[in-house]
C-alpha cells in the first residue's frame, strides 16, 4: 500500500460489504482528516446492511458513526487541532439556516445530513469531516472505549431530556447497548434503575453493572415496578424497545407527573395509551441523536472511569472481516457492541 492509498469498506448491497484500496481525500478547508483506530456497528448500521435504507445511502457507501481515532492532517482553517490529537466525531452536519438551526436545535435540523450514511463514513482507515463535528479526546484515553462515546452521548442525551435527578427511579424498556447505556448514566445520576428486557444474556449484562433487571417473561414489568415503589410507578421510562409491548409498558409504569423519553425509532405509529396521559398527568418528549454538550459530557464520564463501556464490547474483528462480522450478527443473542478495527496498526 503506497502512502496515499487506504482500505475502504463499502456497503454494496443486501448483505453484502466489499473492501476496496481507494486514494485518501485530502482534507478540505475546515476540515479534519482522521486515522479512524476502532468503529462499532449501531444498530442503524444494520438495517443498511439488510438493504432497508438502500435509497438513501446508496449501494456504493461506506457506512459507520462510532468511531475513535487519530488526527492525520487538518485542511485549511481547521483550527484549534493538532495532527497526532486522539478525537471522536459527532456525525452530524446541519444547514445553519433552517428554523431548527436558527432556533439552535442543529442537532435535529430540517436538513440534518449524518456522517456515514448521507456521506462516507468511518469504516475507511482515513476519514475527513467538517471541524465542528470534531471532539478532542483527553490524552491516553483508551481508543477501544473511545468508539462507544458516540451512542454513550445518545444516553446523555435522552437522560438529560428526562430531566432525571438522584433519588428517582427510571425504567429502561430494552436493554440492547442504548438503554444499557442509558441505565448505566441514569445509574451515576443517583436513580434507581430497573431495565426491562427479554434476553437473558442482556439481563445478566445487567445486573452485573448493578442494575435492576425485569424480564417480562416472568410478569408484567408495570406490576414489578409498582412494587418496588410502593404503587407509584417509575419516575421516567425511556422506551428504547420499538416494540407494541414497550409502548404499552411505558405508559402503564409512569408514575403520575412521570416523564416517559421516546428513544426507539418508531416508523409504524403504534398505538399509545393517550387515557394515562390525561389521567396521570403524564409527560412525554422526543429524544434524538445528541447535542455538543452530550458529547464533552460523554467524554468525561468515560475519561473518569463513571461508566464501564467496555462491559458491552462482546466482539472486536478487523476491517476485512466486516461483512462476516455484520452477518454473524444477525439473530445473535449473545453479541451487545462489536467493533470494527479500522486502524492496521492498532
Ligand atoms: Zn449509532
Ligand atoms: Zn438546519
Amino acid at each position: 500500500m503506497t502512502a496515499h492509498s487506504i482500505k475502504a469498506a463499502f456497503y454494496t448491497g443486501e448483505k453484502s460489504f466489499r473492501v476496496e484500496e481507494i486514494t485518501a481525500a485530502v482534507p478540505g478547508a475546515g476540515e479534519v482528516q482522521i486515522d479512524v483506530a476502532f468503529c462499532g456497528v449501531c444498530g442503524t448500521d444494520m438495517h443498511v446492511f439488510h438493504g432497508d435504507m438502500d435509497a438513501r445511502v446508496t449501494t456504493h457507501r461506506v457506512i459507520g458513526h462510532e468511531m475513535s481515532g487519530t488526527i492525520s492532517a487538518l485542511g485549511e482553517g481547521a483550527s484549534g487541532f493538532a495532527v497526532g490529537q486522539r478525537v471522536v466525531v459527532r456525525p452530524l452536519a446541519h444547514c445553519g439556516a433552517c428554523p431548527a438551526c436558527e432556533a439552535g436545535h442543529s442537532h435535529i435540523c430540517h436538513n440534518l445530513k449524518f456522517l456515514g450514511l448521507d456521506t462516507n463514513g468511518a469504516f475507511q482507515e482515513k476519514w475527513s469531516v467538517p471541524a465542528y463535528t470534531v471532539h478532542a479526546l483527553p490524552e491516553g484515553i483508551d481508543l477501544k472505549l473511545a468508539a462507544l462515546i458516540e451512542p454513550l452521548a445518545v444516553a446523555c442525551h435522552d437522560v438529560r431530556r428526562a430531566r432525571l435527578v438522584s433519588g428517582e427511579t427510571a425504567l429502561v424498556i430494552g436493554g440492547g447497548p442504548i438503554g444499557m447505556l442509558i441505565a448505566m448514566v441514569a445509574k451515576h445520576v443517583g436513580a434507581e434503575v430497573a431495565v426491562a428486557e427479554i434476553n437473558e444474556n442482556r439481563l445478566s449484562i445487567a445486573k452485573k453493572l448493578g442494575l435492576g433487571a425485569l424480564n417480562p417473561k416472568d410478569g408484567p414489568v408495570e406490576v414489578a415496578i409498582k412494587t418496588q415503589t410502593r404503587g407509584k410507578g417509575a419516575d421516567v421510562v425511556f422506551e428504547v424497545s420499538g416494540s407494541q409491548a414497550g409502548v404499552e409498558t411505558m405508559t402503564a409504569a409512569a408514575a403520575t407527573r412521570g416523564r416517559i423519553v421516546m428513544v426507539a425509532i418508531n416508523n409504524k405509529k403504534p398505538p399509545v395509551d393517550l387515557f394515562q396521559f390525561f389521567w396521570r398527568e403524564l409527560e412525554m418528549l422526543g429524544a434524538r441523536v445528541y447535542e455538543p454538550e452530550d458529547y464533552e459530557q460523554a467524554i468525561g464520564l468515560l475519561a473518569r472511569g463513571a461508566i464501564d463501556v467496555g462491559a458491552l464490547i462482546t466482539d472486536i474483528r478487523a476491517l476485512d472481516d466486516i461483512e462476516q462480522a455484520f452477518a454473524g450478527l444477525h439473530g445473535n443473542s449473545i453479541a451487545m457492541k462489536t467493533l470494527i478495527r479500522v486502524g492496521a496498526n492498532l
